[in-house]
């Protein structure tokens, strides 16, 4: 079973009538948080069909929960909650064509196990694997690689039920528009409950770790992200080097850690010493500058070589709170010197790093990479520590870099700042009007990201 951080204290399977008061919903960091008057969690298709039917006749909003490591109030809702948690199988394995289908619920921890034991694996992947497949996809979560594409890029078809029970199954001869909206849908659309993904073989990565002034990687960026398959760089505030991780393939034999390496590397420092100086900062911020210069030394340099999964997830066990933003490729050394710049005039108290991640452009009509190779900046504020006034001023960088959102990660656009931004917004607009025309799927945070579900009977309640 998935160990998820967002999880309701207590659960109806499909009897909204029967749930305990105290019953909540809360996301990874914690600092979302709702009561929704159901919380159901259907094991089959018949299953759910009853669960949007109820909501309907209870005059509930229905919102549908992955695994809650989204840190923006998109699943938040007061009326039905949804968890696929109970349809989380892999379906179909079809080796010969790259082709596996998956009901939503599956996390892409169990989807990597998977496949792995079949010799398939994801092309690509971010840097952890809590997360439903579905929630994944409907914000556009990504990984790094200059030649590759956000994990929704990797859909091949998706199923989707809309609020009347009826089911689509979407792909680029379907329902083109449609196809293209699902693939990053902010869950707008109604409930995705199976989805089919394009894999290839099993592959293992070299990683190597190691730092280099942050004004020579930034010289040298485009070479460094050309030349590596997962390159991303790493910047703790006022240190003069940034720490880089080159990922590249490779069919050598893995030479995994071993499980007491694993743990000292990937728990004992990345989690517990990264978060021992975090809670050190947050009691003395003007200790800040010379902790993170000490956690950059200590990162020191290292290489491994192991199956892809394995390298390209770790465990984030320090709770922190982020905004990302993509922005065109050209503009990374320019928008990453801006950040320094802010951060040293305003001696900002950030104890985390900024995480620099490269994405190629994609076609569904709400990714944050439409049309336009990406670089990937994010922003962290450790656990209880203020966010807002840093992630305002990130994001007036990032505005000026013509920069979108990850829908997963907070900030403060809304429908009116974000819609020139995306050339298809209206199109994606069109689709959400024609499959959830009453708005059954809509809650405060779309109305606030997307704007109300446009059309007749398509205004929010
Ligand atoms: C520690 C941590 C590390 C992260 N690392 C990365 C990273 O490396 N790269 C990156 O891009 N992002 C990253 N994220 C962000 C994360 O990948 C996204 O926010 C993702 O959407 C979370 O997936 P989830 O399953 O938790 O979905 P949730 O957060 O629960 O939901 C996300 C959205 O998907 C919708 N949804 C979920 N399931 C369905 C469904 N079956 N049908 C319709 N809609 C559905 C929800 O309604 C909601 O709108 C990270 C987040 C955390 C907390």
């Amino acid at each position: 079973m998935r160990t998820v951080s967002a999880r309701p204290r207590s659960s109806t399977t499909l009897n909204a009538s029967a749930q305990a008061p105290d019953s909540s919903w809360r996301n990874w960091d914690g600092r979302q948080r709702c009561t929704p008057a159901a919380f159901a969690r259907p094991a089959s298709l018949e299953q759910l069909r009853e669960v949007l039917a109820r909501a309907q006749e209870a005059g509930h909003g229905v919102r549908v929960a992955g695994s809650g490591h989204s840190f923006t109030g998109l699943v938040l809702t007061e009326g039905t909650l949804v968890s696929l948690e109970r349809m989380g199988r892999v379906l179909e394995v079809d080796r010969a064509r790259g082709l596996v289908r998956v009901q939503a619920g599956i996390t892409l921890r169990e989807l990597n196990l998977a496949l792995h034991r079949h010799g398939l694996a994801l092309e690509n992947l971010g840097d952890v694997d809590r997360q439903s497949i579905a929630g994944a996809t409907a914000t556009g979560t990504h990984g790094t690689g200059a030649q590759l594409r956000n994990i929704s890029a990797q859909l091949q078809a998706v199923q989707l039920m809309c609020a009347d029970g009826s089911i689509l199954e979407l792909d680029q001869e379907s329902d083109p528009d449609a196809w293209r909206a699902a693939r990053v849908s902010l869950g707008a659309l109604g409930v995705v409950s199976a989805l089919t993904l394009r894999v290839v073989p099993a592959f293992r990565l070299r990683a190597h770790d190691g730092p280099m002034p942050l004004d020579r990687a930034l010289e040298q960026l485009d070479a460094l992200v050309a030349e590596h398959d997962h390159f991303e760089l790493y910047w703790f505030p006022y240190a003069e080097q940034a720490l880089l991780r080159r990922n590249d393939r490779s069919f050598e034999p893995a030479v995994p850690r071993g499980a007491v390496r694993t743990y000292m590397d990937d728990v004992l420092l990345v989690n517990h010493g990264l978060g021992a100086l975090c809670r050190l900062g947050r009691r003395h911020p003007r200790l800040i500058p010379q902790l993170n210069r000490l956690v950059t030394r200590l990162a020191g340099s290292s290489t491994r070589l192991d199956d892809s999964f394995r390298v390209f997830v770790s465990p984030r066990l320090v709770r922190f709170t982020e905004m990302e933003y993509a922005i065109p490729r050209e503009r990374a050394a320019q928008a990453i010197r801006e950040v320094r710049e802010l951060l040293h005039q305003q001696r900002l108290p950030v104890s985390f790093p900024i995480e620099v991640r490269f994405v190629a452009a994609d076609d569904a009509l709400l990714s944050p990479a439409h049309g336009r190779d990406s670089c990937y900046i994010a922003v962290h504020v450790f656990d209880q520590m203020a966010y807002e006034p840093y992630f305002r001023e990130v994001e007036a960088i990032m505005d000026r870099h013509d920069g979108r959102p990850h829908w997963g990660k907070r900030h403060f656009q809304t429908a009116q700042t974000l819609a020139p931004r995306y050339p298809e917004w209206e199109r994606f607009a069109q689709v959400r009007a024609r499959l959830d025309p009453e708005g059954l799927f809509a809650n405060a945070e779309l109305e606030r990201v997307l704007g109300p579900v446009k059309g007749p009977g398509g205004a929010l309640d």
